[in-house]
């Protein structure tokens, strides 16, 4: 069964139909293509089309196109390669089973790309634009959506200052992109729990800072705490927040979820520091529809970790597009190892992600109107 949809397709359409089409010269042939998207590598395999659009103080956003995709050609000034002005998305185009093709809440998407490219200093680009743009590069490369349960087309649409000037300053050129990955699940062989390191030194981000926009930079100050957790053999890493070290914030690209063995959720509040995760904000909504109260709030860590010794706190979770959910096993730092669950996904956790997934693969009612159909 697919779910029904409130959001008109054709108005996608017709905003789609704002971005024309080059040829493309040198096309994937079906063969290769399916080929490359049954056992896509991540982030590595693109599909043969990506989208491109330009503003200029003067003119704003124009030269709107989809075209092959390629190499980009920068200025060595351009102010990017500089002071890493740019931010970016991370969305997925899902296949239903009776052939269509849908969105999972873009407008959310298209919201926070705003927040984010207007603390960069970057020009906001429109709804409108967002999904256009992200529409008219799925319906180019429909086929490059793959069909297998689980396996999606992953979207990254991003933007940054082009201009080329050494001066530090708002740029007056930006250059806009849509680019698509094949991606398979993240988890293959069934879901497995993780490890974290919890990262006490090195700070992706700090009050005022740019924690809630997601920009490249945040990823680039993450990679020193990533690399020492990978040292003490964790799969991902937990930030703490700056000021006192003692808050859970969030993983380098995943929210977190706590459960209590009463059955209420909690998750840090958005101080400014946290990214507004689609996926936390959308497991608040689900996890209040079965009757789980969720608290945002401040957790602090050693709280957490005696929580977790007394039994008081059952499951841990990460969330975020590319994995949905992912269990947490263990917490690691310096000064302590504590784990739970035994090695298994909480029966929760697992709970919600099969809603989840189930929503956006068209096997669950869609009682929100988060899909979007796109073709
Ligand atoms: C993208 C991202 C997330 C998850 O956001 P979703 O919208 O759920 O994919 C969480 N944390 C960080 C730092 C991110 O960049």
């Amino acid at each position: 069964m697919t779910a029904q949809t409130h959001h008109d397709p054709t108005s996608l359409n017709n905003l789609a139909a704002t971005f024309p089409v080059e040829a493309n010269v040198h096309p994937t042939s079906d063969e290769q293509r399916e080929a490359l998207i049954d056992k896509p590598a991540f982030g590595q395999l693109f599909s043969d089309n990506m989208v491109r659009m330009t503003w200029e103080q003067d003119t704003g956003w124009s030269q709107r196109k989809v075209m092959p995709y390629g190499p980009l050609q920068l200025d060595p000034a351009a102010a990017v390669l500089h002071y890493a002005q740019e931010v970016f998305e991370g969305l997925k185009a899902y296949y239903h089973s009776d052939g269509s093709i849908w969105l999972f809440r873009p407008d959310a998407n298209a919201e926070r790309f705003q927040n984010s490219a207007r603390r960069l200093s970057l020009p906001p680009l429109s709804t409108d634009d967002f999904l256009g743009s992200v529409a008219a590069l799925v319906q180019r490369d429909v086929t490059w959506v793959p069909r297998r349960r689980e396996y999606t087309l992953y979207l990254r649409p991003f933007m940054f200052a082009s201009e080329p000037y050494l001066g530090v300053r708002a740029p007056h050129q930006v250059d806009y992109c849509v680019i698509a990955s094949p991606s398979g699940p993240y988890f293959t062989g069934g879901v497995k729990p993780v490890s974290i390191w919890v990262e006490n030194r090195w700070f992706r981000t700090g009050p005022g800072g740019t924690g809630f926009a997601k920009c490249g930079g945040n990823y680039a100050a993450s990679l020193v705490g990533e690399g020492r957790g990978s040292e003490h053999g964790c799969e991902q890493v937990c930030f703490v927040d700056a000021a006192t070290g003692t808050y859970l914030e969030e993983l380098g690209g995943m929210n977190m979820f706590i459960v209590h063995k009463d059955g209420h959720l909690e998750t840090p509040s958005l101080t400014g520091s946290i990214l507004p995760g689609v996926t936390r904000r959308s497991l608040i909504e689900l996890a209040g529809d079965e009757g789980h109260e969720v608290v945002e709030s401040m957790i602090k860590m050693s709280d957490l970790l005696e929580d977790i010794r007394s039994g008081e706190v059952t499951e841990v979770f990460a969330c975020g597009t590319a994995a949905i959910i992912t269990p947490i096993s263990r917490l690691v730092s310096d000064e302590f190892d504590v784990s739970l669950g035994e090695g298994q996904p909480g029966q929760l956790t697992m709970h919600l992600r099969e809603r989840l997934l189930g929503i956006q693969l068209g096997e669950v009612e869609d009682t929100h109107d988060w899909m979007w159909r796109v073709c």
